[in-house]
């Protein structure tokens, strides 16, 4: 009996429109686990290399971590995992929220599709009730009106609504799937659109077993309140932080003009919650399972109204906000950070601009991107009146310009909408050079003041396209004082005990030797692919995780949550050979697919002064440790050690390794 997971997969063909309900097989949970990485297996083995993005057999995998429905608190999170159009290789997002619990209690772990509809359809799965129905009457709509119609459709606010907007359906590189004040990004909306898919609603009413339920509950009972109440879980940012830190030391935009330090005490204050007083109201929460007592602050000024959060979780990253005049909505978590994102000093751009993406369906970080390309070229005269007809004057203005003519695919929009890479290229007059891009993908536009190798790597040679998505916690600079470093190194006991001796030693001016970088880049990572797998939020784990203080989950406590809701025997080392294989896994799926070293670089000024040999003796060190040759391709005798023996064997065939190379041995 499986425990924790269903079992099955949900396979869908959108051509033939044949449904089918599929055994999977234990192994791929003992190698892969579930989330990203059994999706990363599924991928392996059905989308050759030869596959385009925008063939009907490539793949759109909504996969629920492992532990998603399980007791475990904030393990909600569903990966999306296909090829991405933007840049033919690997793509992963997640979202959090309630859909992959919806899914595992609908009795499916994953829901595998492949194929094209030629007309808009939706999925809706019902236990084992299963339809492809007609979504002609949702074409145009938004992703939340497009649940809230599916749902009044189905007669339940209880079922969970995956769904792309306008943008999607126009197979914009920017789109987005949302969910439940979630969405998942980096492109796997294009591929959801490209499908004729305008949703899956999902409704599942069957129990999770569970190995040892009552050791299981007995560790997660204590572990809500120790959430609740870590000042290093959920969306510091939006609410109990000030952004200071991010908008003084981090310089802004991804144009040539670096901007920073526009956080004030104005801009504080407009975004601290001024308490009138305190509601208590029963309501139904769109997507929550039961009418539930709300607190509501009401607030005769202020735009915070109140939170809430995904399944099973005490936090509460979704801010609803109203703005006199304005339409009351939730904000994602983490979207705040959008204004400083697009160097623009006045905070009110995110209400006008958040709400919008929203409706189009569009991510919130590759749209920022877009607008401080398009703005930069505007400024240089590369873009000009011709592109840009009645350009607004004003930020929000212009930034909603462009939303609407990238989402409709309206004039420059048509060539903003194939992402800022190929935009460039077709733009020309020079635009390359305002492109800021790893491996055709737009990044945070964030500049650093000196180089941080460990970064580098990350963004570099990461295989996830997003830096938030492989970063952690390890500082970025040091701390000049030593023993204000030996206090902050204090609580480090969720990452290895050399971390601390490095931090310890990083004098103010130096770098961390290349080996620290490779590691630290290796360790938050892995610590990803973990959270990825079990769908564990990173904003509990991961994200927050290893250094700073004691984060509520982290490689030493997961392996027994995991071991008491599965039954498989886990412990830290083991957790720790899952993620890394299924990081190797990633690696080999892009290398089979043509990526190589020469890929792995970053655009000009991410630093100011720049420094290519170090950044190559820096990938040399993070080759050689993951076990890769020169070129970035994961080594035979590596493959074979992490249990990948078909990934040599098909790279064997393909003459893409010999076989008789080695892995990179720094001296
Ligand atoms: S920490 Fe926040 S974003 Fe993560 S699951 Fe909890 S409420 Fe959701």
């Amino acid at each position: 009996m499986r425990h924790a997971e269903t079992g099955f997969d949900l396979e869908v063909d959108l051509t033939r429109g044949n449904i089918e309900k599929v055994a999977t097989d234990p192994r791929v949970t003992r190698l892969h686990l579930g989330g990203e990485g059994a999706a990363a297996s599924i991928l392996w083995e059905r989308v050759p290399p030869e596959v385009d993005p925008f063939s009907p057999n490539n793949l759109l995998i909504f996969s629920a971590g492992l532990l998603a429905a399980t007791p475990v608190p904030g393990a909600n999170r569903t990966c999306i995992s296909s090829i991405s159009s933007e840049t033919n290789l690997y793509v992963n997002s997640s979202f959090e929220g309630f859909f992959g619990p919806a899914l595992k209690h609908a009795g499916y772990d994953r829901i595998v599709i492949r194929g094209k509809s030629s007309d808009l359809v939706y999925l809706w799965i019902h236990d084992d009730k299963v339809e492809i129905r007609d979504a002609g009457h949702l074409q145009g709509k938004s992703a939340m009106e497009t649940t809230a119609l599916i749902q009044r459709e189905l007669k339940d606010s209880n079922v969970q609504v995956a769904a792309i907007g306008i943008a999607g359906e126009n197979k914009v590189s920017q789109a987005s799937i949302e969910h439940a004040n979630s969405s998942a990004s980096q492109g796997v909306g294009v591929i959801m659109g490209d499908k004729g898919l305008k949703a899956i609603a999902v409704r599942g009413t069957r129990n999770i077993t569970i190995a040892q339920p009552a050791e299981l509950f007995a560790l997660c009972n204590p572990l809500y309140g120790e959430i609740y109440d870590n000042p290093l879980c959920g969306d510091l940012l939006l609410s109990t932080d000030d952004d200071s830190w991010h908008v003084n030391n981090l310089a802004w935009s991804n144009g040539a003009e670096r901007v920073k330090g526009f956080w004030t005490t104005e801009i504080a204050e407009q975004w601290e919650v001024r308490e009138e007083r305190e509601e208590i109201s029963y309501q139904w929460e769109n997507y929550s399972q039961e009418l539930e007592e709300v607190r509501e602050t009401v607030v005769e000024k202020s735009e915070l109204l109140r939170g809430t959060g995904c399944y099973n979780c005490p936090r509460e990253c979704h801010k609803a906000f109203s703005l006199p005049g304005h339409r009351k909505y939730f904000l994602k978590s983490y979207s705040k950070l959008v204004y400083a994102m697009a160097a623009c000093a006045d905070l009110k751009l995110n209400y006008d601009v958040l709400f919008a993406m929203q409706e189009y369906g569009l991510d919130e970080f590759a749209m920022v991107q877009v607008f401080s390309f398009a703005l930069e070229l505007y400024k240089a005269g590369i873009l000009t009146e011709a592109d840009l007809p009645e350009f607004p004057a004003d930020g929000v203005g212009r930034f909603l310009y462009l939303l609407e003519k990238t989402a409709q695919r309206q004039g420059i929009g048509d060539i903003l909408a194939n992402g800022i890479s190929q935009a460039a290229s077709r733009i020309g007059k020079g635009a390359e050079a305002y492109v800021c891009t790893v491996k055709k993908t737009g990044q945070l536009p964030l500049r650093r003041e000196t180089a941080n190798y460990s970064y580098f790597l990350m963004y570099a040679a990461g295989e996830k396209m997003d830096i938030t998505q492989v970063e952690g916690s390890f500082p970025q600079v040091p701390i000049p004082d030593r023993a204000a470093r030996e206090e902050f190194v204090r609580g480090w006991d969720a990452a290895p005990q050399r971390f601390k001796y490095w931090f310890l030693e990083w004098e103010d001016g130096q770098q961390l030797s290349t080996e620290a970088s490779a590691e630290i880049a290796d360790w938050n990572e892995s610590m990803h692919y973990a959270d990825d797998a079990l769908g564990v939020c990173p904003l509990l784990s991961s994200f927050r995780g290893q250094f700073g203080g004691r984060p509520s989950y982290h490689l030493y406590n997961l392996p027994q949550l995991v071991s008491l809701a599965t039954g498989m025997e886990l412990d830290a080392d083991g957790l720790l050979e899952i993620s890394r294989r299924n990081r190797q896994l990633v690696r080999a799926i892009n290398a089979r697919r043509g990526q190589r070293r020469v890929d792995e670089n970053l655009s000009a000024d991410l630093w100011p002064a720049r420094d290519p040999d170090m950044e190559q003796k820096h990938l040399d060190a993070y080759y050689a440790f993951k076990g890769w040759t020169a070129e970035g391709i994961p080594a035979k005798e590596t493959l074979d050690a992490w249990g990948l023996g078909q990934v040599s064997e098909d790279f064997h065939k393909r003459g893409i390794l010999t076989g008789s190379e080695t892995p990179l041995v720094v001296v």
